[in-house]
């Protein structure tokens, strides 16, 4: 008698043929297995598409794979446990291996399971290789370790071991305002939904909130192949300089929308990284852009799961500011607001479960900061929002970079400013009701008077830290002080009832 098949589990964010458990395997030499876990869809308020991006690629490659030959055992479970074990007592399976999972809950649930693993390709650092770079330093930032994989990967380098343009950073030629040309942006292809996509949107229940899925992301290889293809041809070469840029009527500028891509598998970090170092070896784009877009890949991605590992399990629950604000109604669409920057990038995010990465920085973030909403609840609710969401991604962003809920181990300030970065970086702030220059009376910029209340509000929390002594100092020398925190809580309240 033949031995049974091994079974190789696939998780959602693992849609790729060359990952670590599957590349070596063909079909007849295992069975491959797919669990849905109805428990993890009921546990958040999914934003439509991320639910159908994770949902239509998983079912599309297991298609692809039965149309290799592949055995493949589709199942929805209570919770992913139980459909592994519905699965293996109806295949009487004796072994089943998955690579590691991209989060630190779903490694001790295959543990707990009896799965064997095998170490997750995903990535160009591992956790283990991070470890090694980071444990002889007392303190480490991003800048260093993006310098260390540029050299170990050998992208974007010289012979002589120095950078490609002479420089490791042009961050400073990429952060342009909005251009007033009025230019049109790269256009992307919005792929036809097919009868996968649709049976999933058909089923489709509880309660979700966004715009219903259109084709915007790619739930195929092929079609993520396509989209970086396109980046590369029309939208890399302007994506550097106004990266930081903010417009009401323009969700993505040149950026690459690829995130989501890269982050369920089904393009690989190096793969994008490589298209952009050729485009600029063709010399199909600028300096600037394609060392801007290389950092975001293999540096601040690859930082960011380098830290999850690194700090978790505590670091997720951190709440050094001890903010305990829910997040705001505006964000959740259950209010609309008058803050027009808050407004559109609200709009961005309903429309195509995205918005970029300053939006999310300095209007989402910048406002939950100062409004001290707390950071699991943000983190939560940007976890089930945005497409590209994930734990790794999300516990370093908005616990560390976003909400300063660490005390400063990711980044050595809060990033909290008031209306005027809004005003120079967006063209929001001249048709809103608020002025960005006001911090106290009825139409003062709510970022403007939080800001301030904010500093005075965690004063003694931040008194320690010298990159604050010139904002703590400015903060105390105003002579409205009083009346601009009377008027940061009646934002609070505002922001809180949904009337703001
Ligand atoms: S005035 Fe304030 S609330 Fe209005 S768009 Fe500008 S930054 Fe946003």
């Amino acid at each position: 008698m033949s031995a049974p098949l091994e079974t190789v589990w696939i998780l959602g964010d693992q849609i790729n043929r060359s990952i670590a458990s599957l590349r070596d395997r063909s079909p007849g030499d295992c069975r491959i297995l797919f669990v849905t876990s109805e428990a993890k869809l009921a546990s958040k308020r999914w934003h439509r598409q991320r639910r159908h991006l994770v949902l239509s690629a998983m079912a599309h490659f297991a298609a692809e794979l039965r149309a290799e030959g592949f055995e493949v055992d589709e199942r929805s479970a209570p919770t992913l446990g139980a459909g592994l074990r519905a699965h293996v007592d109806e295949f009487e399976v004796e072994t089943v291996v998955a690579m590691s999972p991209m989060s630190w809950d779903g490694e001790a649930m295959l543990e707990r399971l009896g799965v064997s693993t095998v170490a997750n390709n995903q990535f160009l650092c591992s956790a283990d290789e991070f470890n090694e770079w980071v444990s002889p330093r007392k303190s480490f930032k991003m800048e260093d370790f993006y310098r260390w994989q540029r050299t170990r990967l050998d992208i974007m380098m010289e012979p002589d071991g120095k950078p490609v343009g002479g420089k490791w950073n042009f961050d400073h030629e990429n952060r342009e305002p909005p251009p007033k040309d009025g230019r049109a942006w790269p256009e992307i292809t919005e792929f036809e939904l097919d009868e996968i996509d649709v049976a999933i949107i058909d089923d489709a229940s509880g309660d979700l909130w966004g715009d219903e899925p259109r084709g915007v992301w790619p739930v195929t290889r092929a079609q993520a192949l396509q989209r970086l293809d396109e980046f590369i041809d029309h939208a890399l070469s302007p994506f550097g300089a106004h990266e930081d840029a903010m417009l009401g009527a323009e969700w993505k500028l040149a950026h690459s929308v690829l995130s989501s891509s890269m982050n369920i598998g089904l393009l690989h970090p190096g793969e994008v990284a490589e298209a952009a170092a050729e485009a600029f070896r063709e010399g199909n784009a600028p300096i600037n852009s394609v060392e801007g877009f290389v950092r975001q890949v293999i540096g601040w991605r690859e930082y960011v799961w380098g830290l999850y590992w690194y700090w978790l399990p505590d670091y997720r629950d951190m709440n050094a500011l001890s903010a305990d604000r829910p997040v705001p109604p505006a964000f959740t669409g259950e209010a609309e607001t008058a803050m027009a920057c808050v407004s559109s990038v609200i709009d961005h995010l309903e429309t195509n479960g995205y918005t970029h990465h300053i939006e999310r920085l300095m209007v989402l973030g910048n406002l939950a900061l100062t409004a001290g909403v707390n950071p699991q609840a943000m983190m939560d609710w940007m976890w089930a929002s945005f497409v590209d969401g994930a734990e790794w991604v999300m516990v370093p962003n908005v616990i560390g970079m976003a909400l300063h809920a660490d005390g400063g181990m990711m980044a050595t300030k809060p990033y909290a400013s008031g209306g005027a970065y809004i005003n120079k970086m967006s063209d929001r702030c001249k048709g809103c009701k608020y002025d960005p220059k006001k911090r106290t009376g009825e139409n003062a910029c709510p970022f403007t008077s939080l800001y301030w209340d904010f500093l005075a509000r965690n004063e003694d929390a931040l008194k320690g830290n010298h990159r604050m002594g010139q904002q703590l100092a400015g903060m105390r020398r105003l002579k409205d002080l009083e009346a601009t925190r009377e008027r940061a809580s009646e934002v609070l309240a505002a922001l809180d009832a949904g009337t703001l």
